[in-house]
């Protein structure tokens, strides 16, 4: 193992901000900062500080554990895997292929996920696989792909930010999620730019925009539909662009003129005197922004919600110039990379779809099987959570904690308890694990080395730093061994760098072309965007429209071909959108309700969301003391008027109801909350789990849950 400092990134959230682990004298190792990385520039949050406090912690798994009658005890590894496989195996024979169900995690490397859907449809030949990065960006994906013909986070880099003339961050809690991020937009401002904020929650990162809008929950697509109206009532569409760039503008025209500014403002509850200022800061400057993170995308509408950001960047030419763009802002550690190689129900790797004859042949030779071997399209990570214990009998469950994350957790929970087989593979015994037939202990982040891509596109190479702990495999050695007791054994090694080759190859040509990254371009270069085809393809990168067809074919699994390295692409569609005109296309929508508004038995709406402290479902951070005391628990916040009329007052418990359950948490009381609106974060089990409340209504398109609202009665916890 090393004995000098080892740059790496974070573990966690889709900045993947840059850090270096060193050694100590007394084993382990500590954070160090690395200035070298331009997104964070050494600054982390404190969950990336404390972050090596989970690898030596005495609630770490090491060794597998087996089910016997209510308990979990411990096994050797061959005695779990061969418990695993024979179970499998006879699953398969009764019912079918389809009875495996597989869910992976936006945490997974990219080697992790490529290999997991590779087992799914290789191994299992099933095809229900996908994964939690689908209650995270799945909406902003879908739209990005019907807009532009790619999904990217954001199609250029975080340093632009300071640079542009206004920013609208919808739904974003960066001071919370991402905080190293924030100086970007105190540059922005600094540099004379605006920040506008849309959440209806008074947030850290709200306090810090010039202009806030606090719409209902729920609302955000009539906003972005009303400020489009204006932005055609006010002539300050840019004709020319929308003439030569873009298709569709009349459709989208026209649904928007539908949605007067006092119709927008009776919706949303934002004033039409704040739909215009919003319009003049958006407009006046040459270039602007929108980014949209969990807020508008986890809806059941949030495929259009996000087209209606998108179509505001466009009818202003705020999209593929410099400086100006629409952006996803991703969450988890690899949401973006995890999306890309095919732990997602309707994909291959390099972003190819599962239903186009040519992709599966594509990978299908890569992966030495007839194409149609592989299965076809699975269901969605909510829609298989729910199938669980039906026609899907067993699961095999990787970097994920759904009975914390998932919306409608007690059913999740439920549905998982009802399972034939329970295969958890964690690094700590989550809420999910305890549930499990059998739960593998697995390396973590520090104890391996892997390739992440951040919300930025930019492909990154996290280094081992330290041993595992005796005990403890790989999550790429546990599908080595499952597949070969499962009678195929070749095609999965446990070496990483050996799975990012195949994954190399498996993705040239594809939307997502990481075939001309090596591992030794990431040692040596602050990571690489996609798309960045090998070396004979050079220069076209054909997804940001340059000329893929310019340069004769290669062979792409060479990974060095004849001509200079691509440099990588920071920044996409600048020529050209990705669509086969290159053209960015409008899409028409129209505002509609939330699935579940708000009624007498049910007044008032929920929205959910993070704490600076704690990570997603908590399974790590509520794991690491520095942080459990800075975010100890759950808890409702709610309006000062609110709490007068059930008669909270702050500390109290407080229970919210939803047509799913009840969960209960101390009262926060705040006015920079809408008085028709609680707030509750979700890393937390038990009495105060969120997900507990939440709807599983799904979006249409991207098949989101629609997390981000409900309706709730709030009620003081002896009522
Ligand atoms: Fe890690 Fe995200 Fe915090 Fe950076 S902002 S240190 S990547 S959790």
């Amino acid at each position: 193992m090393p004995t000098t400092s080892t740059p790496t990134h974070c573990p966690y959230c889709a900045l993947q901000c840059g850090m270096a682990l060193s050694p100590l004298p007394t084993g382990g190792v500590e954070v160090v900062e690395r200035a070298d990385f331009p997104v964070n520039r050494g600054a982390l949050c404190g969950k990336g500080r404390t972050a090596p406090a989970l690898l030596s912690s005495r609630v770490r798994l090491t060794s597998p554990l087996v089910r016997s009658g209510d308990s979990l005890v411990p096994a050797g590894w061959d005695e779990a895997l061969d418990r695993i496989a024979g179970r499998l195996g006879r699953i398969r024979d009764e019912h079918g292929p389809d009875a495996l169900g597989v869910f992976g995690g936006g945490g997974l490397t990219n080697e992790k996920a490529y290999a997991l859907g590779k087992f799914a449809r290789v191994v299992l030949g099933t095809s229900q696989i996908d994964y939690n990065g689908r209650f995270c960006m799945s909406s902003a994906a879908a739209a990005g792909v019907k807009a532009f013909g790619l999904d990217r986070g954001l199609p250029f880099p975080l340093e632009d930010i300071p640079r542009s003339g206004c920013v609208i961050l919808v739904g974003s809690n960066l001071a919370e999620t991402m905080p190293p991020s924030l100086r970007f937009f105190s540059e922005l401002r600094e540099n004379g730019g605006t920040l506008i904020v849309v959440d209806p929650r008074r947030t850290r990162t709200a306090e810090q925009a010039d202009l806030h809008l606090m719409p209902r929950p729920g609302t955000d697509l009539a906003l972005a539909l009303g400020l489009l109206h204006l932005i055609v009532a006010e002539g300050r569409v840019d004709e020319e662009y929308v003439r030569e760039r873009t298709t569709g503008w009349e459709e989208a025209r026209a649904a928007a003129m539908a949605h007067w500014p006092e119709y927008v403002e009776r919706i949303t509850g934002v004033s039409v005197p704040q739909l215009r200022e919003t319009v003049r800061l958006f407009c006046e400057p040459e270039a602007a922004m929108v980014l949209t993170a969990r807020g508008p995308e986890q809806q059941s509408k949030g495929t259009d919600t996000v087209g209606a950001w998108i179509n505001l960047c466009l009818a202003t030419g705020r999209a593929g110039r410099p400086l100006s763009g629409y952006g996803c802002l991703t969450g988890q550690g690899n949401g973006q990379g995890g999306r890309e190689h095919g732990q997602k129900a309707d994909q291959l790797p390099g972003y190819r779809k599962l239903d186009d004859p040519a992709a599966r042949r594509h990978v299908a030779e890569v992966w030495g099987v007839d194409p149609d071997s592989l299965p076809g399209p699975g269901r969605s990570a909510y829609e298989l959570l729910d199938a669980l214990g039906g026609d899907v009998r067993s699961l095999l469950l990787m970097g994920s904690n759904p009975v914390v994350s998932a919306p409608h957790a007690s059913h999740v929970e439920e549905r998982l308890r009802s399972l034939d087989l329970l295969v958890v593979c964690d690094v700590v015994l989550s809420e999910t694990a305890a549930l499990a037939d059998v739960v593998l202990p697995v390396t973590q982040w520090a104890e391996e080395t892997g390739t992440t891509t951040s919300l930025e596109g930019r492909v990154l190479l996290r280094r081992q730093a330290i041993s595992p702990p005796d005990g403890v495999r790989s999550d790429l050695e546990v599908l080595r061994e499952l597949a070969a007791r499962l009678g195929v054994e070749k095609g999965f090694p446990a070496d990483p760098e050996e799975v990012f080759e195949e994954l190399r190859r498996a993705s040239a040509g594809g939307i997502a072309d990481y075939s001309g990254i090596t591992y030794g371009r990431l040692a040596a270069e602050n990571g690489v965007f996609w798309p960045c085809p090998a070396p004979a393809e050079a220069p076209g990168n054909g997804a940001d429209g340059s000329a893929r067809d310019a340069e004769p074919a290669r062979d792409p699994g060479s990974g060095s071909g004849s001509g200079p390295d691509h440099p990588g692409t920071p920044r996409l569609f600048l020529d050209r959108f990705a669509t086969p005109d290159g053209r960015a296309r409008f899409v028409p929508v129209t505002h509609r309700p939330v699935a579940e508004e708000p009624d007498d038995d049910y007044p008032v709406l929920l929205t959910t969301g993070r704490v600076v402290a704690q990570y997603q479902s908590g399974a790590q951070t509520r794991r690491v003391d520095e942080l459990n005391a800075a975010a100890p628990g759950p808890f409702v916040e709610l309006h000062p008027r609110l709490a007068a009329r059930i008669g909270a007052a702050e500390g109290d418990p407080v229970s919210v109801v939803s047509r799913r359950g009840r969960a209960v948490a101390p009262a926060r009381i705040t006015t920079g909350i809408r008085p028709d609106t609680v707030f509750m974060p979700f890393h937390w089990p038990g009495e105060g789990r969120a997900n507990t409340l939440t709807n599983p209504a799904l979006d249409p398109t991207s098949r989101m849950p629609e997390f981000k609202v409900c309706a709730v009665r709030v009620e003081t916890a002896e009522s």
